[in-house]
């Protein structure tokens, strides 16, 4: 044959996710760690890699890690399903409560990831936009919720790429209003230190995803979990790839796990370092920030699109351009780095936005030109 035959039809308008893998020397991109793993760790592990056993295959249900994480969140094992990073969790529970014929409830803007995999599930999506201040908006989720329709609703918690905090109250309500799959995605739970683990004994429904790709410094290795009622629990399983989470991954997770005390520290500095940067970019005149439960922060300026150019290519300093996604126009979005790394950062917007006032008080775009951001952008 000299062709091949077409795939499933949904997939001619999908695009491949683009991660978007740009080196700089700062990189503020993607919501990891600023920091390796602690060396104490890497010690530890380098002392006993020689025994490790490359050529088995991996527990398939991660057993000691997740016994940990039961142990820890006063639950049973069985609450408890460790993933390939939270990304292929979501997936799961999407394979489970999602596919033809079925619905998923989601906030936008909000983590892409709920909306690609609804797509390629074939889920049918119902979008709930937040508010202005991207709050959800609850009287239209609840009215949506009461027509008895939805299967499986994804909120994160604090949301990405906001950083926004929904209150509580407005999840127990939705928790009460709907029999769905409710996923709350605390990825960034270690910053904003609130949790719906208190809820999970009075709502079957409720679903906790966490990650150890942020507060824990493992975006490298993917290990995810959630924690949920036993028989949500059996049903991921029943769709979930088998050996998803490889032995080095486990054993190093479940080393980190049983070390967590020792990252407490960095949390904290990723804390003091959210309000730096908060402080400082709204000190800059004509920048807008909104407030962050998590180790990112989220501001919109004017021309967002040649100020993500001008900190790449004259600071070698990378975030996230959110500036043409719906309802985050002339947005960016700033991972916490370290100290450095976050001056370095306020330095170069500051930088860039003087420069740029400078070239408007001399009359026009030529300093623009200069600094090679007109035309491309679409100023
Ligand atoms: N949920 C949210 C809200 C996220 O921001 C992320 C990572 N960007 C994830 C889940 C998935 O994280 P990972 O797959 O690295 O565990």
């Amino acid at each position: 044959m000299n062709h091949v035959r077409p795939p499933r039809p949904e997939l001619e308008f999908l695009v491949p996710y683009d991660a978007k893998d740009i080196k700089a020397e700062v990189m503020l991109a993607a919501n990891e760690h600023p920091s390796n793993l602690p060396g104490e760790i890497v010690e530890r592990l380098a002392g006993r890699l020689r025994e490790f056993r490359f050529n088995r295959y991996p527990d398939p249900m991660a057993s000691r890690l997740r016994e940990l994480i039961a142990e820890a969140n006063g639950l049973e094992p069985h609450n408890v399903l460790v993933g390939n990073g939270g990304d292929e969790l979501i997936f799961d529970l999407l394979l489970a409560w999602g596919g033809p014929g079925r619905k998923l409830l989601d906030c936008p803007p909000t983590f892409a990831m709920y909306g690609i995999d609804a797509q390629v599930t074939g889920t049918e999506l119902v979008r709930i936009p937040r508010t202005p201040d991207f709050e959800l908006d609850s009287e239209a989720i609840l009215a949506r919720l009461g027509q008895g329709d939805v299967d499986v609703v994804m909120i994160s918690q604090p949301n990405n790429p906001t950083g926004t905090l929904t209150p509580e109250t407005v999840l127990i309500d939705i928790l009460n209003a709907t029999d769905a799959l409710v996923l709350v995605d605390e990825a960034y739970f270690e910053f904003s230190r609130h949790t719906m683990r208190p809820h999970m004994e009075r709502h079957p429904n409720l679903v906790i995803l966490r990650t150890f790709s942020k507060a824990f410094s493992l975006a490298g290795l993917r290990v995810g979990y959630v924690l949920g009622n036993e028989e949500v629990v059996r049903e991921l399983t029943k769709v979930r790839q088998p050996y998803s989470v490889d032995s080095f991954a486990q054993w190093v997770a479940a080393t980190v796990f049983r070390e967590r005390v020792v990252f407490q520290q960095a949390i904290r500095d990723i804390m003091r370092g959210r309000d730096t940067l908060m402080h400082g970019l709204s000190a800059i005149e004509g920048v807008e920030v909104f407030p962050s439960e998590a180790n990112f922060v989220l501001f919109r300026v004017e021309h967002a699109a040649a100020l993500w150019r001008d900190l790449l290519h004259n600071h070698s300093v990378l975030v996230r351009d959110f500036s043409r996604s719906p309802g985050l126009e002339e947005c960016l979005r700033v991972t916490v780095g370290s100290d450095e790394e976050n001056e370095r950062f306020l330095a170069a917007v500051e930088d860039v936005i003087s420069q740029r006032r400078a070239a408007e008080i001399l009359g026009g775009t030529e300093a623009h030109v200069r600094h090679g951001t007109v035309g491309e952008l679409g100023y």
